[in-house]
């Protein structure tokens, strides 16, 4: 599936919506269907077949958005304010009122809509990212005859089943990442502190090629690993204590996500059993993902297990998320996730954990791909329990 492939789709899910056009406004949706990587960017996708989508960017941009925004959509460079291009193109705007209206009608002869025999045609956007400010001037720039309907979610949507060179690079991102973890395990842990382990972490992963860390990285040891997103502090990594690292790399702008709880020496009954109690969990969860499954059953496996051994008040987290452009994505795996079942094409964590207050804290993450009856683990490191100096 190309870019065209990308918003071929969307437009079919316009369709089926009664939408005629969609203003995709977010960032890593703008890329996700065009390949632009810049910071001011907005499409518009047409729902009607054969029309030419539309790309909107300013003059800073001319020259990336002509090297990364796929062809099949036309490019224009407004002077400041995207609004009025995207208004413009709708033959509404400063300057353009009623002007071309019949010629980019994207419903020529539509349905008859709204009131008084009316003719609606509607523009979506997308409600969880369009400002309340852009969305009132969008509605001054825009003829009365342009419904504008939130349409939030579509492209995140489209974005949970990735395609073959989504999961490449996702694995690429995780494979990076498990090397720069392993690199950092070899220099030693024990005597550091929290901050300069992350720090020596996210350095190494930016080496290795990295473009960033898809997530500040948590280094907590002891009964700092009872908090689930505890910051790296600058105290010193003991001996004899769980040291929980969750990390991850952002590479040709798709993250990993990774976590695992190493012992920095022999460890008590307690820390041992929480340890294979969460790895027990973990595993079992993992092996229950399939298509069809759904993000809260998912979690429920994981959660049966450690609710059983007494612990259902120290895992107050959901089972997972979805990654992929964004590191918190669709699907979620959690007690209040819907009924949605999981698709061949999903990323998704599985990281139960057990938290003790005051005292310690176990979570094992990996990221798997939802193929079939096979699921594919894109995160290599080892679970058993691992000592670290
Ligand atoms: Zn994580
Ligand atoms: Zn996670």
């Amino acid at each position: 599936v190309n870019e065209l492939g990308r918003a071929e789709l969307l437009a079919a899910e316009l369709r089926a919506r009664e939408v005629d056009l969609l203003l995709v406004s977010t960032p890593v949706n703008v890329r996700y269907l065009t390949g632009y990587t810049g910071s001011n960017g907005m499409a518009l996708i047409f729902a009607q077949e054969g029309q030419r989508h539309r790309f909107f960017t300013d003059f800073r941009y001319a020259t990336q958005s002509a090297e990364q925004v796929s062809e099949e959509f036309e490019r224009s460079i407004a002077e400041t304010d995207l609004l009025a291009a995207v208004a413009s193109a709708l033959g509404d705007g400063e300057g353009g009122q009623g002007r071309d209206r019949e010629s980019v009608d994207p419903r020529p002869g539509g349905a008859v809509r709204g009131g008084e025999g009316a003719k609606r045609r509607m523009l979506g956007f997308d409600d969880g990212s369009l400002t309340v400010k852009q969305h009132t001037r969008l509605r001054e720039l825009l003829d009365q005859s342009w419904e504008l309907v939130g349409c939030g979610g579509l492209v995140e949507g489209l974005r949970e089943v990735k395609d073959e060179s989504e999961v490449s690079a996702i694995g690429a991102a995780a494979e990076l990442a498990d090397r720069a973890l392993t690199e950092v395990l070899e220099a030693g842990v024990v005597g550091r502190t929290e901050r300069e382990v992350a720090i020596e972490l996210e350095l190494r992963m930016r080496r290795l090629g990295a473009q960033a860390a898809s997530f500040p990285s948590i280094v907590a040891g002891g009964e700092h690993g009872a908090l689930p997103h505890a910051e790296p502090r600058a105290v010193e990594i003991p001996r004899g204590v769980l040291l929980t690292i969750d990390w991850g790399a952002v590479l040709d702008g798709y993250c990993s996500d990774c976590t695992r709880t190493y012992a920095t020496g022999p460890l008590s009954n307690e820390a041992s059993e929480v340890y294979e109690l969460v790895l027990r969990a973990q595993e079992r969860a993992l092996a229950a993902v399939r298509p069809g499954i759904s993000g809260r059953e998912l979690d429920a496996v994981a959660r049966t297990i450690i609710e059983r051994a007494g612990h259902s008040e120290h895992f107050g987290h959901g089972l997972g998320h979805g990654v992929g452009m964004e590191i918190h994505e669709g699907p979620r795996l959690s007690r209040t996730a819907g009924e949605e079942p999981l698709r061949d094409g999903n990323v998704v964590t599985v990281e139960p954990g057990v938290y003790l207050p005051g005292s310690l804290g176990v979570r094992i993450e990996d990221l798997v791909l939802v193929d079939g009856e096979r699921p594919q683990r894109l995160t290599q490191l080892s679970k058993q329990l691992t000592f670290v100096d």
